[in-house]
């Protein structure tokens, strides 16, 4: 790819480091535009309502798919997520970079509907890892790390749909080996 891709879409399974990666790169480069995104999932402590999510409730999501707001929605062990439609393609139009953090499903949505967009995957050094990382968070019940890594045995099968994997070992390797692909640095 010849081109500063303008879309850059981050996937992976849950628990593999894709906030804390994302997280990373952005103190240093905040120039990199990242997609708040809509959930009905309750807010983990310390997450900010329009800062990580843009927290809302049934109704409100069944609004904003009905009104199109979303540029693509899925439904992910439970609950749903959603992009919000009209700030990516602002951005876009402006000519910012832009990354989107969302699931498998709406990696396929976007590159169905945005087609020059970069799709990257996130995968965890091996299965046990991920089990670690996700279980060692703290954040979930053990109920739901279960549809979680149930999520994960699909999406890691998935990997091959994208055009490139990366390995979260190290979360300043990978920081980095993001910004190049999305040209950055
Ligand atoms: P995701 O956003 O993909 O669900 P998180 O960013 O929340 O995952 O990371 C899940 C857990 O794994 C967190 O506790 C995080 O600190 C840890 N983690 C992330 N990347 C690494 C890494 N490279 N090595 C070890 N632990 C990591
Ligand atoms: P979490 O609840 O751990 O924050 O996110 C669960 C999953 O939903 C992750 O794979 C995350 O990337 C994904 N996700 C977050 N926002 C969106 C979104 O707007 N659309 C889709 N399809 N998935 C999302």
């Amino acid at each position: 790819m010849s081109e500063r891709p303008r879309l850059t879409v981050l996937s992976g399974p849950s628990g593999v480091g894709k906030s804390t990666v994302v997280a990373h790169m952005r103190k240093e480069h905040p120039e990199v535009w990242l997609s708040v995104s809509a959930t009905t999932r309750k807010p983990r402590p310390g997450e900010k309502h329009g800062v990580h999510y843009f927290f809302v409730t049934d109704e409100e999501m069944d609004k904003l798919i009905a009104n199109g707001e979303l540029l693509e929605w899925a439904e992910f062990a439970g609950n749903r997520y959603g992009t919000p439609r009209r700030a990516v393609l602002d951005r876009l139009e402006s000519g910012e970079l832009v990354l989107l953090e969302i699931d498998l499903q709406g990696a396929r949505l976007v590159r169905e509907s945005m087609p020059e967009a970069q799709l990257v995957f996130l995968a965890p050094p091996s299965w046990e890892e991920l089990v670690r990382r996700l279980t060692g968070r703290g954040t979930e019940a053990p109920e739901v790390i279960e549809r979680r890594l149930a999520a994960a045995k699909i999406e890691l099968a998935a990997e091959a749909e994208f055009d490139t994997t990366l390995v979260n070992t190290s979360v300043e390797d990978v920081a980095r080996e993001l910004l190049a692909l999305m040209r950055v640095v």
